[in-house]
């Protein structure tokens, strides 16, 4: 598979010249591993040059605690990633900076500063205190998930994308009152990695449109992390944005090697413009979005976690995201609709629920 070289030239125009959005990344848990084994300009190092080749404006960064760190260090984890990721990118603010305001997020655009966006996914360093949402609002998070795939005082999650198994439960009743109090403060509400009760719970409650930062398409690639057509018809119905997954596991096509062949690698990528296809087939062009949860970098910084294989990410890199919008180009997709995928979309729906 070649992409053409005016697709890729249209694309790189798309990317410097229009919003581009990730909107899930597990920066912030990676900048903190690096951080505590004394490296410093992570972002600035590892990243910066990446992000600006894309012409990337806004990355969401997860807030992201790991079942080993629970119950217990969930609150101090959370609390150091924030802290890390400030402190981390603070010598280079004049290009990426910590955001929480929908003044500030012009101000950058205007500016060309990457704004990162905080996230939650999963409110476990919560605890059961709900109170403390609040604290983590002022510390600049806009965004939430109730669960990981896992099960806690707010709701059940669905299985973990290596599994396949419908988990039962949904929101409980404190997690019904988060959804209701991250409404009132202007936090957007995150429903990847929750289960199929628990969406519906939300669809019954919830008054803002609420997104799925980094979901597939169930009809590409049954996984239960990923959403069935009717999920997402709702999410679009109501105003939200689904972000496309860029994980092996979500896509359906995991290389036996991270570093798999050329033509492994096209056809992976191929597989992730049929979910994009289809995500804007069912949904419509204005509520999709890229969240692409690139996972290599949180993995080789936290080595002694045991993944159950290691993940494939299809982009190695967010300078590869151009190839990819290339490619969307090129099998067809209206220019408007790609500007609107690459970011526009985003961009409107944090605008919107921002205050
Ligand atoms: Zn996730």
């Amino acid at each position: 598979m070649r992409i053409q070289e005016k697709y890729l030239k249209q694309a790189r125009r798309i990317h410097q010249e229009s919003p581009v959005v990730d909107a899930h990344f597990d920066l912030a848990a990676e900048v903190c591993e690096r951080c505590l084994t004394g490296e410093q300009g992570v972002v600035e190092r590892r990243y910066l040059p990446y992000f600006e080749k894309a012409g990337l404006n806004i990355v969401v960064s997860s807030i992201f605690i790991n079942n080993r760190d629970l119950p217990e260090l969930g609150l101090r984890k959370a609390l150091g990633q924030i802290t890390a990721l400030k402190e981390d990118v603070e010598p280079v603010n004049d290009r990426i900076c910590v955001t929480a305001s929908r003044a500030e997020l012009d101000e950058n655009l205007a500016a060309g500063r990457i704004s990162i966006l905080l996230s939650m996914e999963g409110l476990d360093p919560l605890g059961n205190d709900l109170s403390l949402l609040r604290t983590f609002y002022n510390l600049g998070v806009r965004g939430a998930g109730l669960t990981w795939s896992r099960r806690n005082a707010f709701a059940t999650g669905c299985c973990t994308a290596g599994q396949f198994r419908e988990i039962p439960g949904g929101l409980t009743e404190l997690g019904k009152e988060a959804v209701r109090k991250m409404e009132r403060l202007g936090m957007w509400l995150d429903v990847s990695h929750l289960s199929n009760d628990g969406f519906r719970d939300v669809c019954d409650l919830t008054e803002q449109p609420f997104m799925a930062s980094h979901s597939d398409a169930w009809a590409v690639n049954e996984n239960y992390r990923n959403l069935i057509d009717a999920q997402i018809r709702e999410i679009a119905g109501r105003g939200g944005v689904i972000g496309l997954n860029a994980c092996g596991y979500l896509t359906g096509i995991m290389p036996e090697t991270t570093t798999p062949a050329e033509q492994e690698a096209d056809a992976a990528l191929l597989r992730l413009c049929e979910h994009a296809e289809h995500l804007i087939r069912i949904a419509g062009p204005a509520h999709v979005g890229y969240g692409f949860d690139l996972c290599k970098g949180l993995e080789d910084a936290t080595p002694r976690i045991r993944f159950e294989t290691e993940n494939y990410d299809v982009l190695a890199h967010h300078g590869e995201m151009v190839k990819l919008t290339a490619l969307l180009l090129q099998r067809g997709m209206d220019t408007e609709a790609v500007k609107g995928v690459v970011g526009g979309n985003f961009l409107r729906y944090y605008r919107r629920i921002l205050k």
